[in-house]
């Protein structure tokens, strides 16, 4: 999903130390210090005591989102801090909105916390000097996408399902591009203490042969679920999706609050296609106010299956509703993304001695559906990273932290392609309700900062 180098907007001043820099300018908040200690109870929860690290050196396969947190965490530490190898191409910064831009509060208080720094660094750091509030959202709202006989879009009855009418007083999420999210921990990791391989690992063998001790863990963040595991079940779904940051038109924004996110999905036959438009900012698209994306369950493998077909059908869902919104989208031939997102076991399986498997643990069943999969690579990554310093198992800790996000994510997958017609009708009539479980019973827990 994500492409690799090394770019960095040539207008932001980089830091040659930015750890160290930060001490003096950005303090950390009272905000902060309440969130690192939530972040900190939860992972005594999650993680348990140890007698200390058992491996001498970490080696991260794939230099990713998940990936970057994981070795920034272990990287400020004195045990691992130049024991952390993270191998492969970093991924490139363009316009082009590949992966997640919905990143909930509760995974930037992970981030910071990997990184050691309070929130207003990592938040500068992804907005740049567009900085001014735009991109996050307070509250999230949903009405159903309805197609009219002329191709346009309408919506149902807007409510909202988080944050009431008027939202928080603290984010839900940022929007933001996810290759400045990259680029953002890349700036602020403790990068002395990281050695950066950027050739991918391509077996265990190559892994070991990097390791900078003699009691390495493997840990595989890419792609690639067989690299150190051949025998991983391969699954037949997948979803594909379309995205794009968006700009108003003459209009101006309609049907939403423009500190709200808009759940708007939409029923094709017997499958709900996932619709989000939110708040967004990035630097490289300044007139980009919002972005939208438009996800849909596949099976590939089965008969019938047409790609093109899917995301034709898609990009209208996405183009129509971001009309009814008053919204556009901006410099399509830049910034649009389409794709298809192969799945993964709903169970991840059980890592093999000596090896971690990340991304399988952090993004169990079907991603892009329910802007959680940055939130789970980041607790996830922390959790893990945070095992190893303990001395105690990083694959029980991971499957520990994303126990509720993984089943609210399985519940919505539920809602989408097992009961779409009467979860259609109850999102018409009752969207409060229809929303209530699991969205908004972990709003606070699963999605915003905590202060
Ligand atoms: C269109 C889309 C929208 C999404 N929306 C959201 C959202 O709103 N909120 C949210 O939280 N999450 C969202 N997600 C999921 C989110 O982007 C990922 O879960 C998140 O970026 C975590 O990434 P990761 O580190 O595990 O993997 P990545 O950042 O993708 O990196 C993993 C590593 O694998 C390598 N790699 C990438 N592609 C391949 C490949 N095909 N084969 C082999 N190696 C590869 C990379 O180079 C990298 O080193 C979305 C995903 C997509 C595709």
């Amino acid at each position: 999903m994500t492409t690799l180098s090394d770019h960095v907007d040539p207008g932001v001043e980089k830091l040659e130390d930015p750890v160290v820099l930060l001490g003096s300018g950005d303090q950390f908040t009272d905000r902060d210090r309440t969130r690192m200690a939530f972040v900190e109870k939860e992972l005594d929860r999650v993680v348990g005591r140890g007698p200390g690290p058992y491996y001498d050196s970490v080696v991260i396969a794939g230099a990713g989102f998940t990936a970057s947190v994981m070795a920034a965490r272990l990287a400020r530490s004195e045990h691992f801090h130049g024991k952390v190898v993270l191998a492969g191409p970093r991924t490139t910064e363009s316009r082009r909105v590949k992966d997640g831009l919905t990143l909930r509060g509760r995974g930037v208080d992970y981030i910071c916390h990997a990184l050691g720094v309070p929130q207003n660094a990592y938040v500068a750091a992804l907005y740049g000097d567009i900085i001014d509030g735009r991109g996050v959202g307070t509250g999230n709202v949903a009405a159903m996408g309805t197609r009219n006989p002329d191709g346009s879009y309408r919506l149902s009855r807007v409510a909202p399902w988080q944050g009431g009418a008027r939202g928080y007083s603290r984010p839900l999420f940022f929007g933001a591009r996810n290759s400045r999210m990259q680029g953002a921990l890349y700036e602020l990791m403790e990068r002395s203490g990281v050695i950066e391989v950027p050739e991918p690992i391509t077996c265990l063998e190559e892994g070991y042969a990097l390791a900078p001790g003699r009691r390495p863990l493997l840990v595989n963040a890419g792609h690639n679920q067989r690299l150190f595991n051949p025998s991983v079940p391969r699954v037949d779904w997948a979803t594909v999706a379309v995205q794009a940051p968006l700009r108003p038109t003459a209009s101006g924004l309609q049907n939403c609050p423009s500190n709200s996110a808009l759940l708007a999905p939409v029923r094709r036959g017997n499958r709900i296609d996932v619709g989000l438009f939110n708040p967004y900012g990035d630097p490289l698209s300044p007139r980009s106010t919002y972005y939208g994306i438009i996800v849909s369950d596949v099976h590939p493998d089965r008969a019938g299956f047409d790609k093109q077909r899917e995301l034709a059908e898609i990009s209208e869902e996405l183009i129509g509703i971001a009309g009814a919104m008053g919204l556009e989208v901006d410099d399509h031939d830049e910034t649009w993304f389409q794709g298809l997102v192969p799945g993964s076991p709903w169970t991840p399986v059980v890592s093999r001695p000596g090896t971690l498997e990340l991304q399988m643990l952090a993004h169990p069943g079907k991603s892009a559906t329910f802007s959680d999969g940055m939130t789970s690579g980041a607790t996830t990554a922390v959790a893990a990273a945070e095992a190893i310093l303990r001395g105690a198992d990083p694959d029980a800790a991971a499957r520990r932290i994303t126990r509720v996000i993984a089943r609210d994510r399985s519940i919505w997958h539920f809602l989408r392609t097992r009961v779409a017609v009467p979860a259609d009708a109850l999102i018409r009539v009752l969207p409060e309700a229809a929303l209530g479980y699991p969205h908004t019973l972990h709003a606070k827990s699963q999605w915003a900062t905590r202060a």
